[in-house]
């Protein structure tokens, strides 16, 4: 207990000394949304026109793109256009950020947080889709960053990968979604690292979120767990926050930290809760 307590305190100091957000710095930014049809990729291009950022926006439905798009227009963006994309094509992803880059005159936020559809069962040795899967969610990812790195070193600005507690802690019926999230926090691990060392002007965030209440992940999860799920709203904002205050992690809802590290201290307890949490009829 003394140990969780001393955690928390430790947490929330360091929350409490990041440094402050300031909304108007996001007056006119330059943003780049993935997944931004839905769920909390469309939660955060409204978050952005509410600050009256300009806004590129991309996913594969182009009717839902033009409608979200609208809807940043009347919430205040200073600029909404659409692109759409499908991340599992070799090429889209360099198609997307060069439009950006064109149409905004350059790149302050690459906000990278779409994800392909995967089922929420049991791994059934399906390689093919976990290949796929991979160059949705992963390989898509580094290359949009790879392409969109020269105009983020030019504007001193800020890349966010938006992961999930998942890519930290395995849980059952995600295995090919976990292996991709895995591979986004190591990469772009091994990124913050090494842009450091250049002391390059580009900062990269990577956001660890719990259980978020979008329709497809509560599709999923219904009938399998019951764990309380938290606003894509409220997570949009942490994730655009984080960015814009140039922080390296975040973590939403706070007790997923909290859960990242007492899964190494009692793996055995952890394991135990974990696999008794999912309902699971063979
Ligand atoms: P959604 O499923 O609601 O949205 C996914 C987005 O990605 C949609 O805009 C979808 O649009 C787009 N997309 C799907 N396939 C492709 C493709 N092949 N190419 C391009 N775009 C594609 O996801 P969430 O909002 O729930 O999740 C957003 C992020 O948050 C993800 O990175 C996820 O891992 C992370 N996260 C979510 C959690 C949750 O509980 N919701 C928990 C932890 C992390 P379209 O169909 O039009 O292409």
């Amino acid at each position: 207990k003394v140990l969780l307590a001393s955690v928390c305190v430790a947490y929330t100091a360091v929350k409490w000394t990041a440094p402050g957000f300031n909304p108007e710095s996001l007056r006119g930014a330059r943003v780049l949304v993935t997944g931004a049809s839905t769920g909390i990729g469309e939660q955060m291009a409204y978050h952005y026109a509410r600050f009256g950022a300009q806004i590129v926006i991309t996913a594969r439905r182009e009717k839902v793109l033009q409608q979200v798009a609208e809807k940043c227009l009347s919430l205040g963006a200073q600029k909404a256009l659409y692109i759409a994309a499908d991340m599992g094509n070799e090429s889209d992803p360099d198609k997307v950020v060069d439009f950006a880059v064109e149409k905004l005159g350059g790149l302050d936020y690459l906000v990278l947080n779409h994800i392909g559809p995967t089922p929420f069962s049991m791994w059934d040795g399906d390689l093919e889709h976990t290949r796929w899967l991979f160059k949705v969610n992963f390989f898509s990812y580094v290359q949009m960053a790879k392409r969109a790195l020269n105009a983020l070193e030019q504007s001193k600005g800020s890349l966010v990968a938006v992961s999930s507690l998942l890519g930290k802690m395995p849980t059952p019926f995600t295995a090919p979604y976990t292996s991709t999230k895995f591979a986004l926090n190591g990469f772009f691990g091994v990124l913050q690292h090494e842009l450091s060392m250049k002391k390059s002007n580009v900062s990269i965030s990577i956001c660890t979120l719990g259980l978020i209440d979008t329709e497809s992940a509560m599709e999923k999860v219904r009938g399998v767990i019951d764990a309380p799920a938290y606003p894509a709203a409220e997570a949009g904002l942490n994730i655009i926050i984080t960015g814009a205050t140039r922080q390296p992690e975040l973590y939403y809802p706070w007790f997923t930290y909290i859960l990242t590290l007492t899964k190494d201290w009692f793996p055995s307890v952890t394991n135990y809760i974990i696999q008794n949490t999912y309902k699971y009829v063979p």
